[in-house]
């Protein structure tokens, strides 16, 4: 793998956006992503922790913003992810998550990859539609005794209802997983996203995947989908 340089014999880079609403296995996607192309994994949440665990200059100002209770704003999180796809193991390419939000967020994200002299590839959506949203994410039940047994009344549901298998403690709903909370978390996706989506159709960069279907048959069409488009990158 060359070094990124003026049109060397490098591997073609991937610089990825997966969009999707909650729920959608965006997490899981990402990570098998990263494993078939060797590209990392960039989310917000996970650059905001490393750098204000840093102490970098945009870590501090990030920190004193949250300290406040306040949202990060858009200049200091773009900052930061300029810093971040500029890190070697971002050369051959990068799969933000979380990232841009909005597009005022996806004009900034533009123009920090002009500035390095790159551009996306593609902006990969996992469709789900609102109804299979809510299914999912409000069946999800958690032990109160240990938070990584989690069920789903549908899917996955306990020998006995409201019973954790493993320790007989009690299952409950989290706060985030009631219908009326995820409902205006979906309010506030299609708000923000819906114009993001039309903005990347029209680039040409949008490619869709229909995430009702098995987490594996959704990575299979994306895999398939991203190594088509590398191939016709190097054409
Ligand atoms: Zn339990």
């Amino acid at each position: 793998m060359g070094k990124a340089g003026y049109g060397g014999q490098g591997v073609i880079p991937l610089n990825l956006i997966l969009l999707g609403p909650p729920g959608a296995g965006k997490g899981t996607q990402a990570e098998r992503l990263r494993e078939d192309f060797a590209i990392p994994h960039i989310s917000t949440g996970d650059i905001l922790r490393a750098q204000v665990a840093d102490g970098s200059d945009l870590g501090g100002k990030a920190k004193r913003f949250m300290d406040a209770g306040e949202l990060v704003p858009d200049e200091v999180i773009i900052g930061m992810i300029t810093v971040r796809i500029g890190e070697g193991d971002a050369r051959d390419g990068f799969l933000l998550d979380g990232f841009p939000r909005n597009e005022q967020q996806a004009e900034a994200l533009n123009e920090a990859l002009s500035g390095l002299d790159r551009r996306l590839t593609a902006v990969l959506l996992i469709e789900v539609p609102d109804e299979e949203v809510v299914r999912r994410l409000a069946g999800r039940r958690v032990c109160v005794k240990n938070p990584s047994h989690i069920y789903h009344v549908d899917f996955d549901p306990p020998k006995h209802e409201g019973v954790c298998d493993q320790d007989g403690a009690r299952l409950v709903q989290r706060d985030d997983d009631r219908e009326e909370t995820i409902r205006r978390r979906l309010e506030i996706y299609h708000a923000q996203t819906e114009p993001l989506i039309g903005h990347y159709d029209h680039a040409g960069l949008l490619r869709r995947f229909d995430g009702r279907r098995s987490p594996d048959e959704v990575h299979a069409h994306i895999r398939a989908t991203v190594a088509t488009l590398r191939l016709e990158e190097e054409l």
